[in-house]
């Protein structure tokens, strides 16, 4: 393919610049109007954008409509909506009486200019729950889609200009990875918005520190489902598969290791294997396919090596379906694992292909540990009918996000937080946590008594102001005198405290004095 070069970075980040600060000086709502069409002009084309990320991704058409498509169309007319209540000015609450005088309101004001590398698994709806919350904020964006899959890319600039909104507001670059990184970070632009693996965001963080570039980092994942003794078991085993073969096992998101109480294990196998039988595989152009290929031959390398590692040290393959052989050589089996040891690669990275691992725990504090035992925190879940214990183990589980009776799902609600820990990266993307991400917090602090010659504790300063402020100390700080304290240098100070709370009142309100 045909790519840019840095310096052409550079100019559409100049151009970006001009075209957003006129976008900012547009209303919430004036935006809004733009964005909104944005629903109807995917709806109306949602057969070519099929047709585009089924043929450049190789996942199901179902898979296509469902997480890309129809969750943007709801996101739109969702952030739009809150991008009204979200982005308001905020008044502030007073915290003491001291600041009597002030009154205080936060705006989010936009970056600017916000630059967003996204990856190949979820090439339309990943990039899209950055860019239209960062739009409605008042910022211009500018995205470098994965190579695999620049013609995504295309088509959102094309929906976006259809939209209307002005020229050079929103601008599709092609870069190679390689170079996007110092690209993007010497360009000009006022925040980057990274997706993709956590190497590639560890490089990535170590070039934006150099320029203090604002990053927001959503990262990989490797997801434990924990199964209980009362759980659902038909429900668990549906789920279990839903999450962690759709988009072939290529979710950031997605169930990759399924820890089940002893109790259970036994019925949760049996069903799990039936239920991988009766999963068709094969290229998308029919709606029931349910598993894809792989999109990358370097993706498919990785899961064969990480399953063939785990075999080499123990694991048992409880089951590997046949492979789909039509059309390209990126498919790969549905494989369940047990047995894989707990320092196997498939267990302790991501997988990101349709390989389960499943295995057995004697009770909750196990499958907790074992849940935790990984560098990465993207999503968890826990399958249970005791609603109450699952949202308390959910406190324990070090992730972004669990999902109690359901797994990965969550990604296409708009007004849920989208976003990890540890390797999985800290940002947030989605709801009104995803317009703070886009947006600078900056606060305007007012004087009310302009007449006012000073505030309470500017200049002169003396011995009456320092007792003055010892009184508020007392007053605010649980109304205890202070312990006796001298280096033995200095003059120790005579304490109004010694006459109590009466005296410690008087003294702050003769410190009103001072404004006039
Ligand atoms: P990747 O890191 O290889 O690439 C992601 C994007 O970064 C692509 O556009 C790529 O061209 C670009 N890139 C590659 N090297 C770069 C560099 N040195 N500097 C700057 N940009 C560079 O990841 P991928 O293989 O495309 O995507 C899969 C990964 O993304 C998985 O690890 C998955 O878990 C993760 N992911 C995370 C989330 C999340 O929300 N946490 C969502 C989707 C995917």
């Amino acid at each position: 393919m045909k790519y840019d070069t840095p310096q052409i970075l550079k100019e559409t980040v100049l151009k970006a610049r001009k075209a957003q600060i006129k976008w900012q000086g547009l209303s919430i709502k004036t935006r809004g109007h733009y964005i909104g069409k944005l629903k109807t002009i995917i709806a109306e084309r949602s057969d070519e954008l099929i047709h585009i990320i089924t043929e450049t991704t190789g996942k199901s058409k179902i898979d296509a409509l469902s997480t890309e498509i129809l969750s943007t169309v709801i996101a739109s007319r969702y952030y739009v909506k809150l991008a009204q209540r979200i982005l308001k000015r905020e008044k502030i609450r007073r915290s003491s009486i001291l600041f009597f005088n002030k009154k205080s309101y936060v705006y989010h004001e936009p970056y600017g200019v916000i630059g967003i590398i996204s990856p190949w698994n979820y090439p339309f709806a990943i990039p899209f729950h950055e860019i239209v919350p960062a739009l409605l904020a008042g910022n211009a964006v500018i995205l470098k889609p994965a190579s695999r899959t620049s013609k995504v890319g295309t088509f959102m600039q094309s929906i976006f200009d259809e939209t209307g909104i002005p020229e050079n507001l929103f601008r599709v670059v092609y870069l190679p990875g390689e170079k996007a990184g110092n690209a993007f970070v010497n360009s000009g632009i006022d925040k980057l918005f990274f997706t993709g693996s956590t190497d590639t965001g560890r490089k990535l963080a170590s070039l934006a520190a150099q320029n203090l570039l604002p990053l927001s980092c959503e990262l990989g994942g490797n997801d434990a489902m924990i199964v209980l003794p009362d759980a659902n078991i038909e429900r668990a085993v549906h789920g279990a598969l839903w999450a962690g073969l759709s988009n072939s096992g290529q979710s950031c998101g997605g169930v990759e290791r399924i820890y089940v109480a002893n109790s259970v294990y036994g019925k949760f196998k049996e069903k799990l294997i039936e239920n991988a039988k009766k999963l068709r595989m094969g290229f998308p152009d029919d709606p029931s396919i349910e598993i894809g290929s792989l999109t990358t031959e370097q993706q498919k390398e990785k899961v064969s090596a990480q399953v063939e590692d785990a075999v080499f040290r123990g694991a048992n393959i409880l089951y590997k379906s046949s492979v789909y052989t039509g059309k390209n050589s990126l498919f790969y089996p549905v494989t369940i694992l047990e047995n894989v040891p707990p320092n196997a690669p498939a267990v302790t990275e991501e997988t990101f292909g349709p390989v389960l691992v499943l295995e057995k725990v004697k009770n909750e504090e196990e499958a907790i540990y074992r849940a935790n035992d990984s560098s990465l925190g993207l999503t968890a879940s826990v399958w249970t009918s005791d609603r109450k214990k699952a949202f308390s183990l959910s406190r324990f589980l070090e992730t972004g996000v669990v999902t109690v009776n359901d797994h990965l799902m969550s990604h296409g609600m708009p007004e849920t937080p989208w976003g990890g820990s540890k390797g999985s990266g800290h940002s947030r993307t989605h709801g009104k946590w995803g317009f703070y991400e886009v947006t600078r917090i900056k606060v305007v602090v007012d004087e009310k008594l302009s007449w006012a010659k000073r505030d309470l504790w500017w200049y002169p300063y003396s011995d009456n102001l320092f007792k003055a402020l010892k009184a508020v100390l007392f007053l605010f700080g649980g109304f205890k005198k202070p312990k006796p304290y001298s280096t033995g240098e200095s003059r120790p100070v005579k304490s109004y405290v010694n006459s109590g709370f009466f005296a410690a009142l008087w003294q702050l309100i003769k410190l009103f004095k001072r404004i006039f």
